[in-house]
């Protein structure tokens, strides 16, 4: 297990994975969870592996952010939406089969304790770099507040790890998770009313919806050095 107050990532490798478990979050996103056959392999929060495919006879690959904490390497979780053929591939895995993949990759990571609060924005499986920065959070038992602001368009009532934010908000007094189901993130976000230019703010949604909810940030006061974004886009 890595420790928690050194970070680091192994260079970038190919590996293989074998499935431990595959569980629906919601009727589109699943939690895969990965065995990587080394022990070497270690990442920062927020970063991803390119998982490899081979369809036709021709081999391609599709990159995925990994959900887990990298405490629990050389397990990992993906968190993954059905839309495409590789999405499929990936949730339809049998326990115990085999992936290639190779990683890490990435540049949206932690890679030591952020001395500001932080506001997380999430839209459907964008959640997943964020669930491995704020897990990793939680267990270094990070001070300073932590809003969690999640949409999932694709099936508004119902978002991934939404029991686990519950709970964890009960249990860890920093974090603060607001479900925007019946209003949009950005309504969700203004109605918080924190000056976003004391805080760090961290995005992550699907295309163009990404650079939405950065612009909603922006117009709230967030200064372009303390926020960060990912865009799920298909390659
Ligand atoms: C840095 C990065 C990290 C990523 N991490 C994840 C991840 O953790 N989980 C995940 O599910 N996807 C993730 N993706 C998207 C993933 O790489 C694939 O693009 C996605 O699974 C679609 O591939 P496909 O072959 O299934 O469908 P395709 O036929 O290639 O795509 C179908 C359509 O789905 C849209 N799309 C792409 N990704 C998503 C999504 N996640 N939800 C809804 N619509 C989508 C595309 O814009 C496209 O219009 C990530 C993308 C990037 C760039």
């Amino acid at each position: 297990m890595q420790s928690l107050d050194v970070l680091r990532r192994s260079p970038t490798a190919d590996y293989v994975a074998t499935v431990l478990s595959s569980v629906a979050l919601t009727p589109t996103i699943k939690a895969i969870r990965l065995r990587l056959d080394r022990d070497e392999f270690s990442f920062l929060p927020g970063q991803s592996v390119w998982p490899k495919f081979e369809r036709d006879g021709r081999k391609f690959s599709k990159i995925y952010s990994i959900a887990s904490s990298p405490s629990s390497c050389p397990d990992i979780e993906l968190c993954v939406s059905r839309v495409g053929w590789s999405s499929a591939v990936v949730q339809d895995l049998a326990i115990g089969q085999a992936l290639p993949l190779r990683g890490p990759y990435g540049l949206m990571t932690l890679s030591e304790l952020p001395q500001r609060p932080r506001v997380y924005i999430a839209e459907g499986s964008g959640i997943a770099p964020l669930k491995s920065q704020i897990d990793w959070l939680h267990e270094c038992d990070y001070r300073h507040p932590i809003w969690l602001v999640q949409a999932n368009p694709e099936t508004p009532e119902q978002l991934p790890y939404q029991p686990y934010w519950q709970r964890l908000q009960q249990t860890w007094s920093a974090f603060h998770y607001r479900e925007a189901i019946s209003q949009c993130p950005e309504t969700v976000l203004a109605s918080l009313r924190l000056n976003l230019a004391e805080v760090d703010v961290v995005i992550c949604a699907i295309g163009d919806r990404s650079d939405q909810l950065q612009e909603t940030a922006y117009a709230l006061g967030a200064k372009p050095e303390q926020l960060r974004s990912e865009k799920f886009i298909a390659f």
